[in-house]
């Protein structure tokens, strides 16, 4: 992400007068910004690749039409957008796509959810609304194999983090396995 925080902040306040409403849908997050947004599907400002994991019971023959590859298990976008984008949105039926888009605007990276810093959906809705919504996502990501879950986190550097995410302090695995996530009422203020 090349343009600043400030020119996206004034772009999505002129695009989104009113805030829209964000829903955890038992697998993932119902986004009413997205649909005019279509941001983060489409050719990105800047040409580093945005990985996109897949787990393995999402591997299949002729991933290469569905996706931009990595590797085998790996899909990414750049400034070419995603092969599965449409006009209309994405093509593909949800249990097919990448779960990082399921919880997309957050973003498992090193473990911990983040929030994408520059996505509307984010700029506009207050904090602890979307701290809810993060541990609804962790509870889901609970779900797998620690190992599925290190393949599909992202390996971010401090500074990247820095530029362009917010952390929401919630862990969902370390170096010792998966990290339980305890409800809201019961988590530890610092
Ligand atoms: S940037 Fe945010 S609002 Fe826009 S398409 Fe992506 S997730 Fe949806
Ligand atoms: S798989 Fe679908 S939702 Fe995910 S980035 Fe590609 S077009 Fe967007």
């Amino acid at each position: 992400m090349s343009k600043g925080f400030w020119r996206y902040l004034a772009l999505w306040r002129a695009r989104f007068p009113r805030r829209r409403s964000l829903r955890w849908r038992g697998s993932w997050l119902q986004n009413d910004y997205c649909r005019d947004c279509r941001f983060c599907c489409g050719p990105q400002d800047s040409g580093d690749p945005f990985y996109m994991a897949l787990l393995p019971e999402q591997i299949r023959p002729n991933l290469s039409e569905d996706f931009y590859l990595f590797d085998r298990a790996t899909a990414f976008m750049d400034a070419r957008g995603c092969k599965a984008a449409t006009e209309r949105g994405c093509r593909l039926e949800r249990v097919r796509r990448p779960p990082a888009c399921g919880i997309f605007p957050l973003v498992l990276a090193n473990g911990c959810l983040y929030l994408y810093k520059i996505c509307p959906a984010v700029l506009l809705t207050p904090i602890a609304a979307f701290a809810e919504i993060g541990l609804e996502a962790a509870r889901r990501l609970a779900g797998l194999r620690v190992e599925d879950a290190r393949h599909i986190s992202l390996g971010l550097s401090v500074e990247t983090l820095a530029r362009s995410y917010i952390s929401l302090d919630i862990r969902i695995f370390d170096e010792k396995g998966m990290v339980e996530c305890p409800p809201l009422e019961k988590r530890e203020t610092d």
